[in-house]
Order: C-alpha cells, then sequence, then structure tokens
C-alpha cells in the first residue's frame, strides 16, 4: 500500500489548477503541442535500468475567454442588483469578478507521467485529502473540499502527483460533485487501465451553507469504485479505511 496524504491548501507546492470537460486532449509530450515540457520529458523516454517514463501532455482547449465582455456583464448585473459602482472601492470589482471566474474556470495543462510496472506492485496507491476547489454550475458559487483518489496498479503506474493533477483537471469549471467524482474515476480508468479506481470527494458546497437551507458545515460525500475496487468488497474495505472513511 502507498499512501499520500495532502496537507497543503489548493494552489501551493505546485498543484496546477486545469480544468473540466468531456472534450480534453491528451497528446504525446514530442507532439508540437507539447511546447514546454517536451524537451525535457519526450514520450517514452528510458530512465535508469529497468523503467520506462511515458509523460503524455494533458490539456484541454481553452474556451473563447471575453474578459472585456465579463467585465461589462458584471457591472451591469451589480447594477441591476442595485449595487452602486460608483466608489472607489466598487469601482473595480467587475473586473475583478471577471478575472476571479476566468481563473476558476481555466484550464491548465499538466504532464501525465507513469511508469511501467515492472515489479508487480499489486496493492492500492491512494491520494488523502487532495485539495479541491470548484464552482457549482447551478449557481456559480465554490465549493470546496477534499479528494481520496485511490487506484490498484495494472501494468502502468502514475507519477504520485498526478492523482492532485487529475483532479484539479475536472475540478476547474463549472461542475456539479456527483459528475466530477465519476468524471475522475472514469479518467483514470481509461488513461491507466488499472485493476482498480475508487475516488470519494467530501465537499461543502456555498450555495448550500450560505443560502437555502443555510446548512452550515454540512459536507457532501459522493464516491464511484470502478473495477475491482467495485467488485470486491475487501478491496473496497481497505480502500474506504485508509481514506479514513466508514467502509459501506
Ligand atoms: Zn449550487
Amino acid at each position: 500500500m502507498v499512501a499520500i496524504e495532502f496537507v497543503r491548501p489548493c494552489g501551493q507546492d505546485g498543484f496546477t489548477p486545469t480544468s473540466v470537460g468531456g472534450n480534453w486532449e491528451s497528446r504525446p509530450a514530442g507532439d508540437a503541442c507539447g511546447a514546454g515540457h517536451s524537451q525535457r520529458s519526450p514520450a517514452g523516454v528510458r530512465r535508469g535500468v529497468d523503467v520506462t517514463v511515458t509523460a503524455t501532455r494533458i490539456s484541454r482547449p481553452a474556451p473563447g475567454r471575453d474578459l472585456a465582455a465579463a467585465e461589462e456583464a458584471a457591472a451591469a448585473f451589480l447594477t441591476a442588483l442595485g449595487i452602486d459602482l460608483d466608489t472607489d472601492s466598487l469601482a473595480g470589482t467587475p473586473r475583478r469578478m471577471a478575472r476571479a471566474y476566468v481563473e476558476l474556470l481555466t484550464p491548465r495543462d499538466f504532464q501525465l507521467t507513469t511508469f511501467d510496472n515492472d515489479e508487480g506492485y499489486d496493492e492500492l496507491v491512494l491520494a488523502r485529502g487532495i485539495p479541491i476547489r470548484s464552482v457549482c454550475e447551478h449557481h456559480l458559487l465554490p465549493f470546496v473540499g477534499v479528494a481520496h483518489v485511490g487506484y490498484l496498479p495494472g501494468d502502468r503506474i502514475l507519477g504520485l502527483s498526478k492523482l492532485a493533477r487529475v483532479v484539479e483537471l475536472f475540478a476547474h469549471g463549472p461542475q456539479v460533485q456527483e459528475r466530477l467524482t465519476k468524471q475522475v474515476a472514469d479518467w483514470l480508468h481509461t488513461q491507466l487501465r488499472p485493476k482498480g479506481v475508487g475516488v470519494v470527494i467530501e465537499a461543502e458546497h456555498l450555495c448550500m451553507t450560505l443560502r437555502g437551507v443555510q446548512a452550515a458545515g454540512a459536507r457532501t460525500i459522493t464516491s464511484t469504485m470502478l473495477g475491482s475496487l467495485r467488485a470486491d468488497p475487501r478491496s473496497r474495505t481497505e480502500f474506504f479505511a485508509l481514506a479514513g472513511l466508514t467502509p459501506r
């Protein structure tokens, strides 16, 4: 078993926010679109004696962003709510709003690094407490929390930090937590072909805690189990125990 615990807030220690959606792209790092990393990590480079390292650039085509139009719309939105923008403090708010949402919704690329599982490692690899920040697509308010992501390796092993990258790949965009959970699991299942994948997300939705029912402190938990983590109760129990959750 390998367990990693993420304790730093999101945005520190090099976690690269990325984005959500089904139209991400993956290319070998040597591809023309892999600028910036391709020289250092060409796909399929053999490092050391026994380990083949494969680096694939993961990117998602950025949707069109019109910052000026967003700022204008933010000003109209705030004005429609009766907020007077003609003060020193509020004058820059539409611009700040527009930039804040661009940041929350814009993907960033990363290198998906995998290694041959030459030694046949067949125990659970789990990253616990990966920080999540996303935006509820129904209210466009943030939801924040943690993800626990694990897999039972097949032929390939993922670079350890990449589990956090994959979570952020899908977190940065308009989301619902159930979809986010499934997307992370499905993506790992497709990309890595592991024997099993487990993803649990615990998050607080500001649209639920600050408005509506105002259930302050309530956290929503979602999970997706695939492969042997779904089929084998012992593996599933181990996953939940290592994630610090009560097994189902
Ligand atoms: Zn919401």
